[in-house]
């Protein structure tokens, strides 16, 4: 099979959710939100199915027309220029088909891309499927103590450099994905820069995944710096984003792409090919969300719950001595298990089939910790490349847990969890 070498078995979400259903547990794993969807966004959603209009039929190829404006207004203040709604927006089935399309439309059978690990999983899979080669380079924690915040994990610049001269022009593409999944990195001014010099000095196209933009919290080193704000990086970014995160609506499945109108319609020319177009009646509600949205100050509001979020449950994994590492952005929290006994080293539990053939240290950790402890989470080695030992030496420390979760579930996580102390 083409994908053979990525999680064949299904991905690391769907397993450890389904575990979660198996063994009763908490499930601080996958990430959707369980605090509840917004009246208005529900209303509109409500509004717009029931109409017995053409919104029920085929959308614009490109967007919804009533998205496209609704978006190029959102995008006015965090990009700092007026967005074409008609020829710079192209709405997609969620981030996940905007990087898929985005990858297939710019990277041929050779070509190089440069992932900045930990990444989202499916950045391989869809450079691989689209012939290109990932090159990873590692945003790592301190060597010689804990990492406290997501600003301590850094990434080497010049080994990318090295990398891209290394390839001799091979290299088009670089993925950005800031605030970060799963660490909650959000990239400095500095950092980005260096990017941005990479960027320009090698000709890439920088696919900027900006999905957790309105997520990031005030003690972040900086506010969130959409990349294409760079000088000279309008011309050459991909923008990312998606309504799963900034409603909090997972199961919408829309996201898009903002970039200059060729960028877009290279990538236009996949997508036609891959949905044609997507949902449109959802489309209109995101329209009609974001309008309310921008004109109520919805995602101020947003963000402060996150940050109570995220506060409540660094105190839970703190107490239950997890060494969690505090993320200035999205809705995930590292943790240290580095501490925890190996199930692999517990007699009663090293023969049992969760453990015994499992080669990955996070992967028996989190499966303990939700058959035995009954709290789910997500083991980071799928971000990372499987044959990088050092990154997976930094994953097998880790388990990842999402505080995008009603205060009841964390509560009944920190009753779980207190059996650690
Ligand atoms: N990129 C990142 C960094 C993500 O965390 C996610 C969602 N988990 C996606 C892309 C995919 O978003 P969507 O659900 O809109 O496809
Ligand atoms: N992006 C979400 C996460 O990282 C889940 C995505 C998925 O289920 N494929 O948890």
């Amino acid at each position: 099979a083409k994908l053979a070498k990525f999680q064949p078995e299904g991905t690391v979400f769907s397993e450890f959710t389904g575990m979660c259903m198996k063994y009763n547990a908490v499930n601080l794993g996958q990430g959707f939100p369980t605090i509840g969807v917004p009246q208005f966004i529900r209303d509109f959603a409500s509004q717009t199915m029931l109409q017995d209009t053409l919104v029920q039929q085929y959308a614009r190829s490109e967007g919804n027309p009533k998205l496209v404006n609704a978006l190029a207004q959102f995008y006015k203040d965090s990009l700092k220029r007026e967005v074409d709604p008609l020829t710079e927006i192209l709405t997609t089935v969620g981030a996940t088909e905007a990087i898929f399309s985005a990858i297939q439309a710019f990277i041929s059978p050779g070509d190089a891309v440069i992932l900045i690990s930990p990444h989202y999983d499916s950045y391989p899979a869809s450079v691989h499927l689209a012939g290109g080669r990932s090159l990873f380079v590692n945003i790592k924690p301190p060597a010689d103590r804990d990492a406290e915040t997501s600003d301590d994990w850094k990434v080497d610049f010049e080994e990318i450099e090295r990398l891209c001269a290394q390839e001799q022009g091979r290299v088009k593409m670089i993925l950005l994905n800031n605030p970060n999944n799963p660490v909650g990195k959000v990239w400095t001014l500095a950092e980005l820069q260096r990017v941005a010099d990479i960027a320009t000095k090698y000709d890439l196209v920088v696919l900027a995944d900006e999905v957790y933009e309105t997520l990031v919290y005030d003690d972040a080193p900086n506010p969130m710096i959409k990349f294409a704000t760079l000088p000279g990086m309008w011309e050459r970014t991909l923008t990312v984003g998606s309504v799963g995160k900034t409603m909090g609506v997972t199961g919408w499945k829309i996201g898009w792409i903002v970039a200059p109108p060729e960028m877009i319609r290279t990538v236009w020319l996949v997508h036609q090919w891959v949905p044609f177009a997507i949902v449109n009646p959802l489309q209109e509600a995101t329209a009609l969300s974001f309008e309310h949205a921008i004109k109520t100050g919805f995602f101020e509001e947003q963000r402060k719950q996150y940050q109570e979020l995220r506060d409540h449950l660094m105190n839970i994994l703190t107490e239950s001595k997890l060494s969690p590492c505090k993320p200035h952005g999205g809705y995930f929290i590292m943790s240290d298990v580095s501490h925890l006994p190996d199930p692999l080293s517990v007699p009663e539990l090293s023969s049992s089939p969760l453990y015994a053939d499992e080669t990955r240290r996070d992967y028996r950790m989190c499966r303990w910790l939700v058959a035995e402890v009954g709290v789910g989470g997500i083991p980071p080695s799928p971000f990372y490349d499987s044959e990088d030992v050092k990154g997976n030496e930094i994953a097998g420390r880790y388990l990842r847990f999402a505080f995008c979760k009603s205060r009841e579930m964390l509560d009944a996580a920190a009753q779980r969890l207190a059996a650690l102390k």
